[in-house]
């Protein structure tokens, strides 16, 4: 349930209704937009008579709520959330953030070199993952620990803030000087895992599942949202169908959706939606058109030798490239 308060509420009242709807135990959720102030009410709302609340000084309109996300969803937060790194650099809101590193960490000689490129051409986060999540469990399983300290070291070098994937709460720990903290497609239904990162100040960013709607991608930003950690953001990164000449399909229309149903940033990920790096600048622009907040773009120094994911991994030079062409696809974006 969402209630409209009048403009210029008198604080008692409010102070009264509060305590009184806490007592249904209902917990309010307060949202300060610049011109109106918005209470959600999460839990058991169905005893509560929708009349005489209506009826109240203060409040302006009641809407009742049928979507099972409550936090994520936009009629409790009608204004974008905007998400700032410790650096500054902000996502949501207009804010575009691209990020773009290599799937997986493989030396530091590596990592650097393919950070300061694509810093060079704009990036404002690196990406390299550490702890992989492989189908096979004899292909490469990332450096884990080790490629963690390397990834931090080399955001010291570069001023480039961090993001990389948890797969494990337990591995917590080794994540505190990472900035977004990625949870893959394969765990977006760890809800195990989620709720910890819900107990974490970090952004999460969370991808979407192989197979899972949109619905069920905003319920697990709700495990993350209803511990206490607001700063989610979602990520198409494109999901199974019957096509097999990409390795996803990435579904485009996931993000004017999402802006309408949620008031998180939204990232897309052409990388792993097309498995093809002839195929990723066109569908990262398309996204851009689509209205996404960010993009996070797998670039390789040496594809071909790439230990995960060379096949959809562009080149310093590609990723250049497209970068020049970001600003102006998005002055033509449909957000
Ligand atoms: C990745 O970002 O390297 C990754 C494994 O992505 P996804 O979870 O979307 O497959
Ligand atoms: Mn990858």
């Amino acid at each position: 349930m969402v209630i409209v308060l009048k403009n210029n509420y008198d604080q008692v009242q409010l102070d009264k209704l509060t305590a009184w709807i806490r007592e249904m135990k209902i917990e309010p959720h307060f949202t300060h937009g610049e011109s109106q102030t918005i209470m959600g009410l999460v839990g058991d709302t169905s005893k509560i008579d929708i009349d005489m609340l209506g009826a109240l000084d203060i409040v302006e309109s009641i809407k009742r709520v049928s979507e099972p996300y409550k936090q994520a969803n936009r009629k409790f937060h009608p204004e974008d959330t905007i998400i700032t790194l410790e650096n500054g650099a902000k996502i949501g809101g207009g804010n575009l953030m691209v990020m773009a590193g290599p799937c997986s960490i493989e030396s530091e000689e590596q990592l650097t070199e393919i950070a300061m490129a694509v810093k060079k051409s704009g990036a404002n986060v690196l990406r390299g993952g550490a702890f992989k999540p492989r189908t096979s469990p004899y292909a490469f399983q990332g450096m884990r620990e080790d490629g963690l300290a390397l990834l931090i070291k080399v955001k010291e070098k570069t001023g480039l803030p961090v993001v990389t994937e948890i797969m494990d709460y337990e591995h917590l720990p080794y994540f505190k000087d990472v900035d977004i903290i990625q949870v893959g497609a394969r765990n977006m239904q760890n809800f195990e895992l989620l709720k910890h990162l819900g107990r974490c100040d970090k952004p999460i960013l969370l991808k979407r599942g192989l197979s899972n709607t949109l619905e069920e991608l905003l319920m697990s930003a709700e495990y993350i949202m209803s511990e206490g950690n607001e700063k989610v953001i979602l990520c198409e990164r494109g999901i199974r169908t019957f096509e097999t000449a990409t390795r996803n399909t990435l579904d485009i229309s996931a993000v004017p959706l999402l802006h309408q149903m949620t008031h998180l940033p939204v990232v897309v990920d052409p990388s792993h939606a097309t498995g093809k790096a002839a195929l990723v600048p066109s569908m990262a622009l398309a996204g851009i058109v689509a209205g996404t907040d960010g993009l996070i773009i797998e670039v390789h120094n040496n594809p071909q030798k790439a230990l995960c994911d060379g096949a959809q991994s562009l080149t310093p030079a590609q990723f250049d490239e497209l970068a020049g062409k970001i600003a102006g696809v998005k002055a033509v974006a449909y957000r």
